[in-house]
């Protein structure tokens, strides 16, 4: 390799000025240094948590924790320690007026010694950490929301905003590489750690999803819960080129929602977390304020879709801080059809007569 081609690709902190750079020189752009340190923060925190990931059982930081978190889960030892680095590499710079992590419950107060400023960090440091001890890829995602004007000490209520108002969102994946993804608003952008510098440096630039697609995500272990829209989508799927769709699907399932999002970043598809008829006071898993929001960010931002089945899901307005919200995501096209689906029979009763009594998704008696 020649010294042109290491000083080819533009380093993470380059990106970031010339993108303040482009945005200061916009008439009447108020954009100061400081959201670019916030992102370097967050990036110093993603390579802490991708060096102790990499360290395997060596860290001895794998297996539970044994305690639980803000929604009764169990906590795995790395769960609370991602907690932990992202909290502390994040809490001191005087750019944040507050942070909201999935392990916590109430929103994290910066302490009094540090300066606050005009923002709100929200993330879920570990995601897919049922991966972490089968040595699978998994993730940090986060979300940056403005703090309402004049508050200087956010209580839950100014973290409720809908991912429409997100002002950047992105994720780490810590796979055979360690990439960092992100959108400002202007593009999806991916960014790989070299570790011999220890510093990310754009490989993916302007990432598109491909409108259509072949490939298709979900829980199959869940489908006797599916509602008739879903069963409808993946039936149709199943059939392949002989049914509906004219054409082979694949599926694919890793569990872990980062991981998921970047192969459809990669190559296309769709993931479906779809509400179920188990609880009707739980309508999705993943959560909507740094799970859904900052994911479904990044997919729009990459011309896909990001919907809870019934419309965008950038566009709900949150309620409570750890709200699930159902979650389908990718090949704008897939959306758009698994939309027009629920609409068409959203009732329950209506799924009699649109199936067939034949195959692995057969009506099931109700
Ligand atoms: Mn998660
Ligand atoms: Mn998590």
């Amino acid at each position: 390799m020649s010294a042109d081609e290491f000083s080819a690709a533009t380093p993470i902190t380059r990106f970031l000025i010339e993108e303040q750079r482009r945005v200061n020189a916009q008439p009447g752009a108020v954009c100061s240094g400081g959201f670019t340190a916030l992102i370097h923060d967050v990036r110093l925190a993603c390579k802490r948590i991708a060096a102790l990931i990499g360290k395997g059982a060596l860290a001895n930081a794998l297996g539970d924790a044994g305690t639980l978190n803000a929604q009764g889960e169990a906590q795995k030892k790395l769960d609370v320690l991602a907690n932990e680095i992202f909290v502390r590499t994040n809490e001191w710079g005087g750019q944040l007026a507050g942070m909201l992590s999935e392990e916590q419950e109430d929103p994290y107060e910066i302490p009094p010694q540090y300066p606050r400023g005009p923002y709100l960090l929200l993330f879920d440091p570990l995601d897919g950490s049922s991966n972490i001890d089968v040595n699978v890829a998994v993730g940090s995602i986060f979300s940056v929301l403005r703090c309402p004007q004049g508050v200087t000490e956010p209580t839950a209520e100014h973290f409720l905003q809908p991912g429409s108002a997100q002002v950047c969102a992105g994720y780490a994946i810590y796979g055979p590489a360690t990439m960092l993804v992100l959108s400002t608003g202007r593009g999806v952008h991916g960014f790989t750690l070299d570790r011999e510098i220890g510093e990310f440096s754009l490989t993916h630039p302007n990432l598109r999803i491909p409108a259509t697609t072949s490939e298709f995500a979900i829980n199959a272990s869940n489908s006797r819960h599916w509602e008739p829209a879903v069963r409808r989508y993946v039936h149709e799927c199943l059939e392949g080129q002989s049914g509906a769709r004219g054409r082979d699907f694949n599926m694919r399932w890793i569990a872990s929602l980062v991981a998921e999002t970047h192969r459809i970043l990669m190559r296309g598809g769709v993931f479906m977390y779809p509400r179920d008829r188990r609880d009707p006071g739980r309508p999705g898993r993943l959560r909507l304020l740094y799970e859904a929001n900052p994911i479904g960010f990044l997919i729009e931002q990459a011309g896909g879709r990001a919907s809870t089945g019934f419309g965008p899901v950038l566009e709900v307005t949150p309620e409570r801080l750890h709200q699930r919200v159902s979650f389908i995501f990718g090949a704008r096209e897939e959306v758009e059809r698994i939309e027009r689906y629920h609409r068409d029979h959203n009732e329950f009763e209506l799924d009699v007569p649109l199936f067939g009594t034949r195959g692995l998704f057969t009506t099931p008696t109700v």
